[in-house]
């Protein structure tokens, strides 16, 4: 249920309903809009509780969520969820540009990528550490070593620094180096995971499971925000299906679907999404005319000796050109994609 405060509601009042919903064994979070506070109550949803919410003083009403998820859902927060860290701004008017090696695989590769995404304007660097691949044969990642290389590619281009996690008890490791977390399509349902990512302080980025329904990327992303952290980035980067032509089928009909349901940002992901240098640069445009809140690219000096995912990786002068591309349909759309730039007046 939604305890919905009316405008003007004092904060005694506000304090007297929280704990009028605790009192009830359910669970409080009160969101605090500019206009007014709503106070989602979490748990089991019975009609007497209702009916003893609703008479609460400062109260205007008391409405069921119907979404499965609850804190996610726009239902519960109307105001657009912004995630920001240094130059990145995930949301609203701000297309954030997250690009880099699928890997990390030494300084030089990817210090020479995080110079070349800055210049063609990326706003993030993108970098695995810790690869969850699908053959235990294949590389690994550089683990600490790789996070010590982003951190210095950080240091050296001023570009945060978005890296996988990929178990509950790496959290504290990875997350005292990177400025997001990103939890891959293997992990979206491994909720332990989710919930000590959520703890840790940093924002999320949460990719769909190559399986997972709207719903579940949605649930998943509750654990995230109910461990206290509201800075979670969707991520779509792609569904099994039986086309075979494409690595992963790229539905761009998730971001508005996304948008009308829920307040959190949504990233495409079109390098895995089709699992080709050539699909990458129509993709990302598209991906931003469908209104998406941020690209995530996969990017190499040298995509053809890549120790993974070289054959959807941009050089750097196709992430240049993709760049350029995606800035003219961003104007288009009213987005902006760099960072500090302010949003354009409404109906410019
Ligand atoms: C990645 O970003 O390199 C990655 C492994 O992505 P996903 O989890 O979407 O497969
Ligand atoms: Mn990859």
């Amino acid at each position: 249920m939604i305890v919905v405060m009316k405008e003007g509601a004092t904060k005694e009042q506000i304090e007297h309903m929280i704990e009028r919903v605790e009192q009830l064994g359910l669970k409080s979070h009160p969101i605090y809009g500019t206009e007014r506070t709503v106070i989602a109550a979490i748990g089991d949803k019975r009609d007497e509780h209702r009916t003893s919410l609703e008479s609460g003083p400062g109260v205007a009403e008391v409405v069921p969520i119907l979404a499965p998820y609850k804190v996610a859902s726009l239902e519960v927060k109307s105001e657009r969820t912004v995630v920001r860290t240094g130059t990145l701004t995930v949301g609203n008017c701000h297309l954030g540009v997250i690009a880099g090696p699928c890997s990390v695989e030494n300084e030089e590769q990817t210090l020479s990528t995080a110079r070349a995404v800055k210049a063609s304007g990326a706003t993030a660097l993108r970098g695995g550490a810790f690869k969850p691949r699908t053959s235990p044969y294949s590389f690994q990642g550089l683990k600490e070593d790789g996070l010590k290389i982003l951190a210095t590619a950080r240091a050296e281009t001023g570009l945060p620094v978005v890296t996988e996690v990929i178990a509950a008890a790496d959290v504290p490791l990875v997350a005292g180096y990177a400025d997001v977390l990103q939890i891959g399509a293997r992990n979206m349902q491994n909720y332990r995971l989710l919930e000590e990512a959520g703890a840790a302080g940093k924002p999320v980025l949460l990719k769909r499971g190559a399986s997972a329904t709207m719903d579940e990327l949605l649930l998943a992303a509750e654990y995230v925000l109910n461990a206290g952290n509201q800075n979670v980035m969707l991520c779509e980067r792609g569904i099994r299906t039986f086309e075979s032509h494409t690595r992963f089928t790229l539905p761009l009909a998730s971001v508005p679907y996304l948008h009308e349901r829920t307040h959190l940002p949504v990233v495409i992901d079109p390098s895995h999404g089709t699992g080709h240098t050539s699909l990458v640069p129509r993709m990302a445009a598209a991906a931003i005319a469908a209104g998406a809140d941020g690209l995530i690219l996969e990017v190499h000096p040298d995509p053809e000796t890549a120790l993974s995912d070289g054959y959807q990786s941009l050089d750097f002068e196709q992430f240049d050109e993709t760049m350029q591309l995606c800035r003219k349909v961003a104007d288009a759309v009213g987005k902006v994609m760099t960072a500090g730039e302010a949003c354009p007046a409404p109906g410019v």
